[in-house]
């Protein structure tokens, strides 16, 4: 993306004071990904530390169930849970190749927070997390973990005390103490090259479900599927897969309450383009263009913005983007338990809940690959109170 943009979107629309530091970060980057010791070590790191490579599982009762063989790339069995430390990883590498000391970074239910601060841990930086003073109430046991793991989580106190105010602190920050800083920002969003840096750390999704596809199926997937939150896991779900164009791809955003109560974290569903973190993408904002509050079940996908390369995707058709609800999601979690023993995140649970809308498309030859992109121990609270909500397990 040599000219920032992806089409219309993307960009730095930063302060003044930052330019020099993207500058800096592009400059170390486009060196460590030219350097093969620098993917030594990031290979190194994947296998031994975070656990990968992870399987891709052929789900046979729920492939029986929806008529199609449906396979999930298993994001779930890393290290701390999700795909989330893929990033964190090669983020935190590339500033110890820069020679920074200390790393900050956002959080909003606190996922990214622990990859950045279990990186963090292991390579002796200190850390600090911002975390929006709400989210730190709602997400108590992030924070401990957290705090366990030696990082400082500092409260954000300002607009809506969440995920987009803790976002602007650390961008803020940033700024302030790039000298021996570096900002591991959590998802596929913010001024270039944050998009494409997020992108290239977690292609190893991609990367991996594409040469197991092929040992164990000799062809490609006819359709890939993952939930959209920021689009990190996605972009990297996808990345392998944008140009064959035989393979059909979905991202799935959170409709929450239903996109018609305007309770939910749909960006494309009546998002309009704007500017929000440094990048310009299609947002959730009203009428004036101020950026609005998103709400999801999963603290995950609670993001008003979704990364400028699925605005291009979706604007060029390349990409099928939906949403589903808050209810669709949770009874596909609790179908998962059931069927396959698995316990999903609520965020990946989006996904599966898109599976009866694809696979009635789909033959019982053709191939579906779901990114399971975390695990839902973290969710328990969340899922018993649906639970007690719905009435029982059964109910
Ligand atoms: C954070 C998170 C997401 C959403 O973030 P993306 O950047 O869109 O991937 C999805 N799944 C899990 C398990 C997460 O922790």
């Amino acid at each position: 993306m040599e000219n920032k943009m992806y089409g219309e979107f993307g960009g730095q629309y930063v302060s003044e004071s930052l330019m020099n530091t993207l500058k800096e970060l592009e400059a170390a980057y486009r060196e460590a990904v030219a350097d093969p010791k620098f993917w030594e070590e990031f290979d190194f790191y994947m296998k031994e530390y975070v656990g990968r490579e992870n399987p891709l599982y052929f789900a046979g009762k729920l492939s029986e169930k929806y008529g199609t063989k449906i396979y999930l790339k298993r994001e779930d069995l890393n290290h701390t849970g999700a795909h989330k430390i893929n990033n964190a990883i090669g983020q935190i590498l590339l500033a110890k190749r820069m020679g920074k000391t200390k790393v900050i970074a956002e959080t909003g239910a606190g996922q990214h927070g622990v990859a950045t601060a279990t990186g963090a841990a292991l390579f002796d930086m200190e850390c600090k997390v911002y975390m929006g003073a709400e989210d730190i109430e709602r997400q108590k046991l992030n924070v401990l973990r957290m705090e366990m793991l030696g990082a400082k989580v500092v409260p954000v106190t300002s607009g809506s005390n969440t995920l987009k105010d803790a976002t602007n602190e650390a961008i803020r920050t940033w700024a302030k103490e790039a000298e021996d800083t570096f900002y591991v920002l959590g998802s596929a969003v913010g001024p270039h090259p944050y998009p494409e840096i997020v992108k290239t750390f977690q292609s190893i999704i991609s990367k991996e479900a594409k040469r197991q596809c092929m040992e164990k199926e000799g062809r490609l997937p006819d359709a890939v599927v993952a939930c959209c939150g920021g689009g990190s896991n996605s972009i990297g779900m996808f990345a392998e897969f944008l140009e064959e164009p035989s393979v059909k791809l979905y991202g799935v955003e959170a409709a929450g309450l239903g996109i018609e109560s305007g309770q939910h974290a749909s960006a494309f569903a009546l998002g309009r383009p704007g500017v929000l973190h440094g990048m310009r993408s299609y947002l959730l904002q009203d009428e004036d263009g101020n950026v609005q509050l998103a709400y999801s079940i999963s603290a995950g996908l609670d993001y008003p913005g979704i990364g400028p390369e699925h605005a291009y995707l979706h604007d060029s058709g390349r990409v099928t983007y939906d949403s589903v609800t808050d209810e669709e999601a949770m009874e596909a979690l609790l179908e998962l338990c059931r069927l396959e023993g698995i316990i999903p995140a609520i965020e990946s649970a989006h996904a599966l809940a898109y599976l009866p809308t694809i696979c009635k498309n789909m033959t019982e030859e053709q191939i579906l690959i779901v990114c399971l992109s975390g695990r839902g121990d973290k969710d328990i609270n969340t899922i018993a109170n649906y639970i007690e909500s719905r009435g029982g397990i059964r109910g």
